[in-house]
């Protein structure tokens, strides 16, 4: 990459920061959905160490932290979202025991086999699915459990249009069986399966998103990149509209197991 590019790159990673900052999550999701996820884990203990991979300003990271025991350390690429993690970690009184840090989720901090729970909502497909399953396996504990959202195909055949959108945004979305056989493939016990409801997109992240614009395209008046940004934005929400019923986000909770499937 020349230098010029890397800094039109940077630029755009620094706007694309900017205008998810004014948002409380920067992926599908809601607070009931993080807990009805958590509710199929058991054993957490103020003892349990809890990862919240790709966490973003912590939106489900809190909503975690006041439900569940333990220390949670959030890890994001970007290092603006974990200022307001640690902000917003701050302003809850969670400060002791969740923690954020910048780091990349292909390169974990954390020692092998020490995690009792991997969270990641909306955030492993950076790694890819596949990939993501298989190296975070190494940290989890014997037993550990692992809570990721994907995104899925919910039938087998689909409208070319948004087919092609997420073949050329995502290519590794795949069918919910297909995600259930990986994760089993990988290693880990499937516990639940449950696709987000409607309003973990409407309501939580295009309705967000709307406001978010507006503060963007104030400040970046005339910015043709910003512009060309929220246009992308809004085709997002458009395309979810007409094609909810073949694709969506899914929880996924799995527990580590040995090859044997002994825990
Ligand atoms: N979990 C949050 C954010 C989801 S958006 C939520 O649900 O609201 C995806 C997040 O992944 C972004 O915050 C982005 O900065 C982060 N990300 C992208 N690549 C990453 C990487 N390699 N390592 C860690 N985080 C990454």
């Amino acid at each position: 990459m020349s230098n010029d590019n890397k800094t039109i790159h940077d630029f755009e990673l620094k706007l694309i920061c900017d205008f998810f900052s004014n948002m409380e999550r920067q992926g599908p999701g809601s607070p009931e959905v993080t807990l009805k996820a958590l509710s199929f884990i058991d054993h957490l203990t103020e003892k349990s160490v809890i990862a919240d991979l790709g966490c973003g300003t912590g939106g489900q990271t809190m909503v975690l932290a006041q439900h569940a025991p333990g220390q949670i350390t959030g890890l994001d690429l970007f290092p603006d979202f974990i200022d307001i993690f640690n902000r917003n970690a701050k302003k809850l009184g969670l400060q002791d025991r969740v923690k954020g840090i910048a780091g990349s989720m292909d390169n974990l901090p954390f020692e092998k086999e020490s995690l009792d729970l991997i969270w990641s909502e909306g955030a492993i497909y950076n790694i890819g699915f596949e990939r993501g399953l298989k190296e975070w396996r190494e940290y989890l504990k014997p037993g550990g459990y692992i809570a990721v959202t994907e995104s899925s195909w919910f039938t087998d055949e689909r409208p070319s249009e948004i087919h092609h959108f997420w073949v050329d945004a995502y290519p590794e979305i795949d069918t919910l069986p297909n995600q259930v056989a990986k994760i089993y493939k990988a290693g880990y016990l499937p516990i639940a399966t449950f696709i987000l409801p409607e309003n973990c997109w409407t309501e939580h992240y295009f309705a967000p998103k709307v406001k978010a614009q507006e503060i963007f395209r104030n400040k970046y008046a005339g910015n043709k990149i910003a512009e060309e940004f929220i246009l992308l934005q809004s085709d997002e929400a458009e395309l979810y509209r007409k094609y909810k019923a073949f694709y969506g986000y899914t929880f996924f909770i799995a527990k580590k197991v040995d090859k044997t499937c002994t825990i």
